[in-house]
């Protein structure tokens, strides 16, 4: 162990949040600050991240951070939506526009994050046996970072190889005249399989839970749209940071009924033929009436009916037992079409189950499949997953895990009782996963800043918020989430149900960004309400 290093704040992850909070702080406030990033590269999810198809869903105009106009006029995306690779150089070249390496230890695993009642710091240790002494600790690890890979038995019999998407090989994966199983069929199997398809002798995909998709339309940007998107940035950005999902483009203030059957098809159509999620902000109650909802799912479901030539396999995959969106709906290229190809294979394991992995591949309750190369296209442990995996201590001794043993307990996604000086960023309880992740980002670390400004001019040593604020947010969280279907999935990864023995707790904040900033805002203006400072 090498001598204690005094500090004013230690960060942990160098994905969008993190280097955002790291220049923040630094060049914003003038502290000392560290970022500690386990991968040997900046970029979080977009790092680990690099399965084929990966691409962002946002479209890349509003995949990006907005805080330096400079910066927004400097970058160029090429394409409507984002691939991994360009995603990835983006973040590279807002490390070195802003000069943040020096500041982030790469390789570096925090192990344990001790807060001490008698300095009220944070004392940080890592794996390559450094220690921090921090005064602020602040958690920019994802929501989708802790890998989920499924407790199916059999895995270390498999002779071939096998990959989870989320810990993709650097080096990639060649598929060339290889027989593959993809398992899952959530947004990444969805962008994974035409691609692998493409590439590989033969697919078998194994669905459980069959799944709306929108299509994405790529396209490579124009110079027009470059040129528009940089001249009107002030507007794109107060669209995404005054709506519900932090996309560029706001919900139509329409119900689903103020509109004929002929008027409300026409206008699907042309948002299909546009693609992404527009879609979804066609009308207000989509996401708030079944009846509503209805009316888009099967919108949906007839048009997998005509892209899918074998009806039993369209039936297969427009079988689909939740409401739209209420699940985070896949936005694909190619996904239905995909089933039209030869090498492709659909497996409902609703009807039979996967049993093992043995030797040779995938065994069902009816068939053993054999394949070279298994792909877990299985998700994430969300949310809170990372979260828990780390070794949090904070007063009297309180380890996370153990405080979100019933579910994850925070004010405003932002703080957690009993951990003072701690502020997780796009922690559970805030929009961040229902959200376009950037401006979330952006909100979040503006406001811890913010937080951490007042505090340091007004010589405050501490911050925390109590365990009736965390009851007060689970309550919000609950009835903005009950304002809507999204609760009525019952297997959902934002109720933590995708992960055995997880506890089921409704984890994001429903209620749309724009509303949430209204509420951190009306809290910092009420002399950070919910929360308690010590000097
Ligand atoms: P996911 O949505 O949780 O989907 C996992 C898939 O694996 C589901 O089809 C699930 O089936 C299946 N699965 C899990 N365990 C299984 C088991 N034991 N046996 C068989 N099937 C199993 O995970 P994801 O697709 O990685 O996406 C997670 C989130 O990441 C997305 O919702 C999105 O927010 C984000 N994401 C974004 C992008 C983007 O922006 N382009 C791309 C990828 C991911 P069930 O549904 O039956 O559980």
């Amino acid at each position: 162990m090498s001598a204690v290093q005094q500090i004013d704040a230690i960060i942990v992850g160098a994905g969008f949040s993190g280097m955002y909070q790291l220049l923040s702080l630094r060049d914003k406030l003038g502290m000392s600050a560290k970022v500690l990033e386990a991968g040997s590269g900046v970029g979080g999810t977009w790092f680990w991240n690099r399965y084929p198809g990966a691409r962002c869903d946002s479209e890349s105009h509003s995949y990006m951070y907005y805080f330096s106009k400079e910066m927004v006029n400097e970058w160029e995306w090429t394409e409507r939506y984002p691939q991994q690779p360009e995603i990835l150089r983006y973040l590279n070249y807002v490390a070195d526009k802003f000069k943040l390496r020096p500041d982030i230890e790469l390789n570096t695993r925090m192990q344990t994050a001790k807060f001490d009642e008698a300095t009220n710091r944070w004392l940080i240790t890592t794996d390559k046996g450094q220690q921090y002494s921090a005064k602020y600790f602040i958690t920019a690890v994802g929501c989708l970072s802790s890998a989920n890979l499924p407790k199916i038995e059999g895995i270390s019999d498999f002779k071939g190889k096998w990959y989870h998407t989320g810990e993709w090989p650097h080096e990639g994966v060649d598929f060339k005249g290889k027989r593959v199983a993809v398992i899952g069929t959530g947004s990444t199997g969805i962008q994974a399989i035409p691609v692998i398809a493409s590439q590989a002798a033969h697919v078998t995909v194994f669905q459980r839970t069959a799944n709306y998709s929108l299509p994405a339309r790529h396209h490579k940007l124009s110079g027009e749209f470059k040129k528009y998107a940089k001249e009107h940035a002030d507007d794109i950005y107060e669209i995404m940071t005054t709506n519900t999902n932090g996309h560029p483009f706001h919900m139509q203030d329409r119900s689903i009924f103020d509109v004929s059957d002929e008027e409300r098809e026409k206008i699907f159509e042309e948002l299909w033929a546009q693609g992404g999620f527009q879609f979804r902000a066609a009308f207000k109650d989509i996401l708030t009436s079944q009846e509503a909802n209805d009316k888009a799912a099967e919108f949906i479901r007839k048009k997998i009916r005509e892209v899918v030539k074998n009806p039993e396999v369209a039936d297969l995959l427009s079988d689909i037992d939740h409401p739209f969106a209420a699940k985070r709906p896949p936005v694909d290229d190619h996904y239905f079409e995909t089933y039209n190809r030869e090498n492709v294979h659909l497996v409902n394991l609703r009807k039979t189950p996967i049993e093992r992995i043995t030797a040779k591949g995938v065994k069902t309750s009816d068939q053993e499949y054999e394949v070279d190369i298994i792909v877990f296209a299985t998700g994430f442990d969300a949310l809170t997953g990372s979260l828990v995996k780390m070794d949090i201590e904070g007063r009297q001794h309180r380890k996370l895990k153990d405080y979100w043993s019933a579910g994850p307990r925070t004010y405003l996604g932002l703080q957690v009782p009993g951990f003072p000086n701690m502020f997780t960023i796009t922690g559970p309880g805030s929009p961040s996963v229902l959200c376009n992740m950037p401006p979330a980002i952006e909100q979040h670390v503006n406001w811890i800043t913010n937080c951490i400004k007042h505090m340091e001019e007004k010589g405050l040593k501490v911050i925390e918020t109590t365990e009736a604020s965390g009851d007060y947010w689970q309550e919000q969280v609950n009835a903005v989430a009950n304002e809507t279907l999204l609760p009525t999935v019952k297997h959902s990864w934002y109720l933590g149900a995708n992960v055995p023995g997880k506890p089921q707790v409704f984890m994001p904040y429903a209620g749309g960004l724009a509303r949430y900033t209204k509420v951190c805002n009306d809290v910092t203006a009420k002399g950070y309400e919910g929360f308690q400072f010590a000097s």
